[in-house]
């Protein structure tokens, strides 16, 4: 990096003349004219929204409240204030193996903990099911609290729980989590050949489902699933996908990680009146830097084998193994690996905007739910610091807020508009596929 710029410093010297003749190159570093052009005021003006944090879980099972200190956590009321986070979807996350048998009942109770806490904390936060209630909570300087769930496992094969689902305020739901279920597939599990899959990425209950979320209103969320998913994915649904946690596979090769062929795919989803979906970028190490993820894998045999024994133990000692204890088991051999810097972050950020374009990126930082974040990034505290680095690459302050959230409202208002239309167009919803009749 540091030859390319000196590199770059010596041709400018020379050509002067010519540099200043092509200034219209959008990531030239800018020099800031005014105040509001300033990283930090651009960084307040805009409404930010993460679209993934796991913060869900600390909540419901070792009793966190957003008014504590983060006590190793990324969110709580101040982080967000500080980090002028405006907007936050807790993940409706249930653990396949640990809650086996009881997925519905374990996704209500997440979902009632993020209600529980906004309505306890009513002047910091509120439930936000729409656009306009992002704006309302900005207006009122509040949290917009949202919902989405993360593998659709949750619904155990059932429209009538995925409605219910949105009722309760569910407003995205990733088709799968790591695990394949009945009618997707994951890219966690894809290569695994004692796991049954699908065959061409969706059953026709799946598609049933997609097109249930479209009438519904709620984001179809392609972040997990299987390449051949999510394909099936882009074609199925009537409304525009989006990534609501994955960053840039041409950078870091991992398979929760999007080729350049799938960000322009999301880009172009929703059919040809679409202004298309969005990619919101990972936080987690192992996404964001190929060394970082290979430091991750080859540690893996020994820490597989460590962590198993001491689950081993707590359970002989009649412990109940949460999340948190195995999070905390993950993050102690995540710290033995070197952090990488936040330019890695912003470098999948830039590639997305430069693949997909910058109406199709924005952030999905997945705080609390990953064992490693970029150096500088640890808390909602520390994203203005995105902003920051952004600038100084020569995006505008217009990028920035569409990047900070702005993209992301254009999509789910395009949604809920699909969503409306195809309600007019059925009220009742229509059975495409056959297989949904005799389900179950
Ligand atoms: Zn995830």
């Amino acid at each position: 990096m540091k030859t390319l710029r000196t590199a770059l410093l010596v041709l400018a010297a020379a050509m002067p003349a010519v540099l200043a003749a092509q200034s219209h190159n959008p990531h030239k570093p800018v020099t800031h004219k005014t105040a509001s052009d300033r990283p930090a005021a651009v960084h307040a003006s805009a409404i930010v929204i993460d679209t993934h944090a796991d913060t869900t879980q600390r909540m419901l099972d070792e009793n966190y409240d957003l008014t504590q200190p983060l006590n190793g956590g990324y969110l709580n009321f101040a982080s967000a204030k500080e980090g002028n986070l405006g907007a936050e979807f807790f993940s409706i996350w249930v653990e396949p193996t640990l809650y086996k048998g009881e997925y519905a009942r374990r996704t209500l109770e997440l979902i009632d903990a993020v209600r529980r806490q906004a309505a306890k904390h009513p002047d910091k936060m509120m439930m936000a099911y729409s656009p306009e209630d992002i704006e309302r909570a900005h207006r009122e300087h509040k949290l917009a609290a949202l919902m989405g769930i993360e593998g659709g496992h949750s619904i155990e094969d059932s429209l009538g729980l995925l409605r219910d689902y949105y009722r309760l305020g569910v407003r995205y739901m990733t088709l799968t989590w790591s695990n394949s279920n009945d009618w997707a597939d994951s890219s966690g599990d894809i290569n695994d050949p004692k796991v049954k899959h699908t065959e061409d990425g969706l059953t026709d209950f799946g598609k049933d489902v997609v097109y249930e979320m479209n009438r519904l209103g709620m984001m179809v969320d392609i972040s997990h699933v299987a390449d051949k998913t999510f394909y099936r994915a882009v074609i199925t649904s009537r409304a525009p996908v989006f990534a609501s946690h994955s960053s840039a596979r041409a950078l870091t090769d991992a398979p929760r990680n999007m080729t350049d062929d799938m960000l322009r795919a999301v880009a172009r989803s929703g059919g040809p009146n679409s202004k298309g979906g969005v990619v919101m970028v990972n936080f987690y190490s192992a996404f964001i830097s190929d060394t970082w993820r290979k430091a991750w894998a080859a540690q893996a045999p020994e820490r597989n084998a460590a962590e198993e024994k001491q689950i081993g133990e707590w359970k002989a000692e009649g412990k109940t193994v949460t999340y948190a204890m195995t999070d905390d088991l993950d993050r102690q051999w995540a710290a033995k690996i070197p952090r990488p810097p936040l330019s890695m972050l912003i470098d999948h950020i830039d590639h997305v905007a430069k693949v997909a374009g910058i109406d199709h990126v924005g952030l999905g930082s997945d705080f609390d739910g990953i064992p490693s974040s970029p150096e500088g990034m640890d808390s909602a505290a520390d994203l203005p610091k995105i902003t920051a680095a952004l600038m100084a690459r020569g995006y505008s302050a217009e990028d920035c807020r569409k990047i900070l959230g702005g993209n992301f409202l254009r999509f789910f208002r395009e949604v809920q508009a699909t969503a409306k239309q195809l309600q007019r167009e059925s009220p009742e919803r229509p059975e495409i596929g056959k297989e949904q009749t005799f389900h179950k």
